[in-house]
C-alpha cells in the first residue's frame, strides 16, 4: 500500500488519435512542475499518477496550476488480491468524514471478481457497519463520494481537488504577451496559456520615466505567469527614445496610439525571432480612448500575424476578479508608473483618421528606432 496522487485530466479526453500526444505533454508538464519535489510521475490507464514526493500538500498546490489538470485526489493505492483489506482501507480513507456518502466504484479491470454494483454494496456495508455512526448511505445525493479504482491495483480516494483545467502549454503553439504592469495584460497572458499555448513577454520600458522598480513589477508578474507555464522568457524593450520622439514630433492627441502601434511593430519582430505566431494583448472594446474599435483597428493594421485579446468581451471588474484568482492583482496594483502613463495625453482621439496617424509617423525615423529598440532589448529567462 502506498499514498499517491491520482490526477485527472479534462478537455483531453475530447480528442481522437491524437490524444496520446497530448497526454505525453501533459505528463511532461506535471513532471516539470514536481520535479523539485523529488516523485515519480507516470502514465497509466488514462490516469496520471505522482508518488514519492516528500510535500503532498505542496505537491497538490504545483499540480492543481498545470494547465490542463482537471483535478486531484491523494488516494490510496494497494493490491486488490485481499479484498478484506481494500474494505478496510476503504474505512480509513472515510474516516476523516461525516454525514452522508456513497461508493462510486469504477471497474476498469473486467476480471475482478466483483462488478461494479457489487463493490460499491460490499464496501459500502462496510465502512457504514464500522463507522459508529459518524455516517450514513445516500446514494442520490451525498456529501462524500468514496471511489473505488479497480485497475492494476486499487486506488481509493474521497477528496478531489479542482485543478484549473484547459489544455497542455506546448499543445497550443506560441505567442508574444505584450505585459505591461497594468491589471489586464497578465489575465490575457494566463487566458491564453490556459489554451496550451507557451508565452514570451514583451515588455515596454521608459527609463528613467519608469524607474526599477517599475521593471521589477513587470518582472514579479511574468514571474506569476511563469509559474503556470513553467518558465518564460521576458524581452524588457527600451522605449523611451521612441516615447520622447513620438511626443515631440506627432500630434498629442494621437501620441497614445502612435505608441501603441509602435509596440506592436516591435513585438511582431519579436515574436518572430522567438517562432511565435501571434501576439497577444489585455486589450478590451471601449475601456479606454486607444481600445475604441477604431483605434484598436489603426494597431491591428500595422502588424501581419493574428493579435488575440481574450479581455475584448470582458467588463474590468470581472477581468479584476480573475486577476485576483490567478494571484496577479495585488502585484498589479502596486503604484509604480508604467510608460503609457506617463506620456497620457488629455485629450487622445477616440476616432483616429489614419491620414493624421500616417503624417505623425512619417515625422520619426521608425525603421532605425525600431531596429535599435529591438537591438537594444534585455532577455531575461525566468
Ligand atoms: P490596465 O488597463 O490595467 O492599466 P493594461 O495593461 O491593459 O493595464 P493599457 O494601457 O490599457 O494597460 O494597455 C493596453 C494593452 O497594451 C495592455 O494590455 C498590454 O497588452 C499593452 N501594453 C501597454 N503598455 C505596455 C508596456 N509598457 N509594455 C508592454 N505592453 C504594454
Ligand atoms: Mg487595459
Amino acid at each position: 500500500m502506498r499514498k499517491l496522487l491520482l490526477v485527472k485530466y479534462g478537455e483531453i479526453y475530447l480528442k481522437g488519435l491524437n490524444r496520446p500526444y497530448f497526454l505525453k505533454t501533459l505528463v511532461a508538464r506535471v513532471r516539470e512542475a514536481v520535479k523539485d519535489l523529488h516523485g515519480v510521475v507516470w502514465l497509466h490507464d488514462a490516469r496520471i499518477f505522482v508518488s514519492g514526493v516528500e510535500d503532498m500538500d505542496e505537491c497538490v498546490r504545483r499540480v492543481t496550476r498545470v494547465f490542463g489538470v482537471h483535478s486531484v485526489c491523494p488516494a490510496v493505492e494497494m493490491e486488490k488480491d485481499d479484498f478484506e483489506a481494500v474494505k478496510a482501507q476503504a474505512l480509513e480513507v472515510m474516516r476523516p468524514y461525516r454525514g452522508t456518502f456513497k461508493v462510486e466504484a469504477r471497474r476498469s479491470d473486467k476480471h475482478f471478481f466483483l462488478e461494479s454494483p457489487q463493490i460499491n454494496a460490499s464496501i459500502g456495508e462496510y465502512v457504514l457497519e464500522n463507522s459508529e455512526g459518524r455516517l450514513t448511505v445516500d446514494v442520490k445525493h451525498p456529501e462524500h463520494v468514496l471511489s473505488v479504482e479497480v485497475r492494476d491495483q486499487v486506488y481509493l480516494y474521497a477528496d478531489v481537488i479542482m485543478a484549473v483545467g484547459g489544455m497542455p502549454v506546448g499543445t497550443g503553439g506560441k505567442a508574444a504577451l505584450l505585459l505591461s504592469g497594468g491589471i489586464d495584460s497578465p489575465v490575457a497572458g494566463y487566458m491564453i496559456a490556459k489554451r496550451g499555448v507557451e508565452l514570451i513577454a514583451v515588455h515596454y520600458y521608459s527609463f528613467p520615466y519608469t524607474g526599477p522598480q517599475a521593471r521589477q513589477k513587470v518582472l514579479d508578474l511574468a514571474k506569476i505567469l511563469s509559474s503556470y507555464v513553467c518558465g518564460m522568457r521576458v524581452y524588457v524593450v527600451p522605449f523611451t527614445e521612441i516615447q520622447m520622439d513620438i511626443h515631440a514630433k506627432c500630434p498629442d492627441d494621437y501620441t497614445t496610439l502612435i505608441m501603441r502601434r509602435y509596440m506592436m511593430r516591435i513585438a511582431e519582430i519579436i515574436a518572430r525571432k522567438e517562432h511565435c505566431l501571434a501576439l497577444v494583448t489585455g486589450e478590451s472594446i471601449g475601456q479606454v480612448a486607444s481600445q475604441t474599435m477604431e483605434a484598436l483597428c489603426t494597431t491591428d493594421e500595422v502588424v501581419n500575424m493574428p493579435v488575440f485579446r481574450p479581455l475584448i468581451g470582458f467588463d474590468k471588474i470581472d477581468i479584476i476578479h480573475q486577476a485576483e484568482k490567478i494571484g496577479t492583482y495585488e502585484t498589479s496594483c502596486l503604484p509604480y508608473e508604467d510608460c503609457c502613463t506617463v506620456f497620457t495625453p488629455r485629450h487622445p482621439a477616440t476616432r483616429p483618421k489614419m491620414e493624421k496617424i500616417l503624417e505623425g509617423e512619417g515625422k520619426l525615423e521608425s525603421e532605425r528606432l525600431i531596429a535599435q529598440a529591438v537591438a537594444n532589448a534585455e532577455i531575461i529567462d525566468l
